[in-house]
């Protein structure tokens, strides 16, 4: 079938809109009918070359898709057509040495079509006019009317979830969720910092406040997150552009420091910051992710004096298949807001105009393309 498509095509240049065609799904894929796809911020690394050699092109970017299911391939047991899924950007097999460890973000049988842009066959399903085969990112490919994804990834929800608030639920409320319960553990009561306030700092802020965290002390170059950030839980925000956050998050905490730390920019700068507002025994978590030649200098005498925990996750640990669905009841019980973290939608046509935007810092809350 033909579709509308954004592809990337080459870094420092804007997606072109695009008519592809799109094969059927093959085993154990489903054609799915993009109803919305948010706007994420590793999308803006993919695209401004903080990870060229590890992005394939072309490619569909885009990966916080919620939609309708078309059509099952061969083998399809857990999907019909006309169910409403979450599409994941992981795909988590259950039987690898990873998964069987327990670390579903880390699917050895995935990691390899992940990584390429591919299907778990390794083939690819989208065209261009040429006859060239597309990648789609991280099992989504999000950016385009139609898709096809592995059955794995696929999550059926209930259909009064509205698509709109559902896409959320596949990138920045499960990694914000998963880093807050998952990773970090966190208990009540405990004091938490979170460097960044975008789609996945906002989650992270949801989950700390559900977790009955206090405070909740948000980080952000842009003072115009403060309402947002306060909104969504936080009991303090810190504008890092006109005040030190290291000094103010002790003076916040007793001046104990943070028991908990969230980054989730993935800027060295925030990372520096957030690592020296640790309390004693604090956990830090990296859920942002930096260009691949970044580096950070890190006074690492205070790890062992001070046991400091520093951990990255991915994804915050989650296995799509069994911890969306509980995402999913904690929307419906009205405890996780994806409708307070959209604060626009957009046409596929302004792709680049939203990318342009988050690239500067100017987006509040979370862009979501409405697909027609
Ligand atoms: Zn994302
Ligand atoms: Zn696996």
């Amino acid at each position: 079938m033909e579709v509308k498509a954004a592809v990337f095509r080459e870094v420092g240049k804007p997606m072109t809109i695009e008519t592809l065609q799109l094969d059927d799904p093959k085993e154990k894929e489903v054609l799915v009918k993009v109803v919305a796809c948010g706007v994420c911020h590793s999308d803006v690394h993919a695209i401004n070359g903080d990870w060229a050699a590890l992005v394939p092109v072309p490619i569909v970017a885009g990966h916080e898709i919620a939609g309708v299911v078309q059509k099952v391939g061969p083998g399809v047991t857990t999907l019909q057509e006309g169910d409403h899924v979450i599409c994941c950007w992981m795909v988590s097999c259950g039987t690898c040495f990873q998964c069987m460890l327990g670390n579903p973000t880390l699917c050895e049988t995935a990691i390899a079509a992940f990584m390429g842009g591919t299907m778990l066959d390794g083939t690819l399903r989208h065209k261009d006019k040429e006859g060239n085969p597309v990648h789609q990112a991280f099992f989504c490919g999000g950016f385009s009317q139609y898709t096809v994804t592995p059955e794995a990834s696929t999550v059926k929800i209930p259909k009064d979830v509205p698509l709109e608030d559902a896409c959320l639920i596949s990138c920045c409320i499960p990694t914000g969720y998963g880093s807050v319960f998952n990773v970090a553990k966190m208990k009540p009561r405990s004091s938490v910092g979170v460097w960044g306030c975008g789609g996945v700092g906002l989650s992270t802020i949801n989950a700390a406040k559900l977790a009955a965290a206090s405070p909740i002390i948000a980080v952000d170059l842009e003072g115009s997150k403060r309402e947002i950030a306060l909104e969504l839980g936080a009991t303090h925000f810190i504008d890092s552009s006109k005040e030190d956050p290291v000094p103010k998050v002790f003076e916040l905490t007793g001046g104990k420091g943070a028991d908990y730390i969230f980054e989730c920019i993935g800027d060295q700068g925030a990372q520096l910051q957030a690592y020296y507002a640790m309390r004693p025994g604090a956990i830090f978590v990296l859920s942002g992710i930096v260009a691949i030649a970044a580096e950070m200098a890190l006074p690492t005498f205070y790890m062992p004096f001070q046991q400091r925990t520093i951990v990255g996750t991915l994804y915050g640990g989650i296995n799509p298949q069994f911890d969306i669905p509980r995402l999913v009841d904690l929307y419906l019980a009205g405890a996780l807001r994806p409708d307070k973290m959209i604060t626009r939608k957009i046409k596929l046509e302004d792709v680049n105009e939203a990318y342009e935007a988050m690239e500067k810092r100017q987006i509040v809350g979370r862009w979501v393309i409405m697909m027609d």
